[in-house]
């Protein structure tokens, strides 16, 4: 490993002014799933790791009724809170069990009770799950500085729209009235070749695929398709084109393709 100074701050405010203090490339330390073996291959090399542990108010879940125009129910989930926490919630498998069975789905027992939310969607790995849930669930990114709408927050392969040194603190997930998630998993890893979340909120259906390109996208044909009829063979003869798609030793483009329909098909039906 690269040599790098270590700290822990208290509060966010004491994170912000190590961000200015911390060298050319500070780094957040969440969950260190990522982060860690990034380390050891020195792929990242910061001047400071700053090590989010202490913070509190950053994890846990709660409930929020919406104000004015935006009345609907959200689930907020602070950024450290561990993927176990969400699969395990009570609150979660209530309002929105599809986040829940997502969280379930993630790698390991260990990664899951060690990587966190916020670490997930600011690393924003092509094949993670959690960007599915950010854009079908309507989510907004909340961090140390703004709200950004999870339809802005993933800007492409690896890429968000964080500003260097902007702490992601919660998402609010916008809890929809039915929704499910299907992915066809990388075996060793559990990652998602492909992933399909379908959500509906009364007339809006949402379909965000994990997985298949190099960021999150939605599939706009399927939507408008499940938006008047919200049934499996209405995504008959929908088909996604593999142009852009990833190819690699898993998977071809064309056979993510054809995963994306049959996943999608397979979450309409899932959502009963
Ligand atoms: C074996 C294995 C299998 C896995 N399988 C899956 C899988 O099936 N599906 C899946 O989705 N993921 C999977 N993962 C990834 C896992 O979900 C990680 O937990 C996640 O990518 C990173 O979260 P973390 O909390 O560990 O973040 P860290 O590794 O600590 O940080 C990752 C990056 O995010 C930044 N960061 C962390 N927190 C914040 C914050 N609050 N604000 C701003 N920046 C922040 C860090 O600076 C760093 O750049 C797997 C990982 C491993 C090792």
């Amino acid at each position: 490993m690269h040599d790098f100074k270590y700290a822990r701050p208290a509060s966010l405010a004491a994170a912000a002014t190590l961000v200015k203090k911390g060298g050319a490339d500070p780094v957040f330390l969440a969950g260190g799933q990522t982060l860690i073996p990034a380390l050891k291959m020195r792929l990242r090399k910061p001047s400071t790791v700053i090590d989010l542990a202490a913070i509190k108010g950053l994890d846990g879940i709660a409930e929020k009724k919406g104000k004015g125009k935006d009345k609907g129910l959200t689930v907020v989930v602070g950024a450290l809170t561990t993927h176990a926490a969400v699969a395990g919630s009570k609150l979660v498998k209530a309002r929105i069990p599809a986040l829940a069975a997502l969280a379930e789905g993630i790698g390991d027992p260990q990664v899951r009770h060690r990587g966190t939310l916020g670490g997930s969607i600011a690393n924003a790995d092509p094949a993670a799950d959690y960007p599915a849930a950010v854009i079908a669930l309507h989510a907004e990114v909340v961090t140390n500085k703004r709200s950004i709408s999870g339809d802005a927050f993933f800007k492409g392969f690896f890429e968000t729209a964080l500003k260097p040194g902007e702490i992601v603190t919660a998402v609010n997930f916008r809890v929809p009235d039915k929704a499910a998630y299907m992915k066809f998993a990388q075996p060793a890893s559990r990652f998602a070749l492909v992933g399909v979340l379908v959500a509906k909120f009364g007339a809006e259906v949402r379909v965000a695929v994990t997985g298949a390109g190099a960021s999150v996208f939605r599939v706009p044909d399927m939507e408008k398709a499940l938006a008047k009829s919200f049934s499996a063979a209405a995504l008959d003869g929908i088909k996604v084109s593999p142009k852009d798609l990833n190819s690699d030793i898993h998977a071809a483009a064309d056979y993510r393709a054809h995963l994306i329909g049959v996943l999608a098909k397979r979450a309409v039906e899932a959502c009963g």
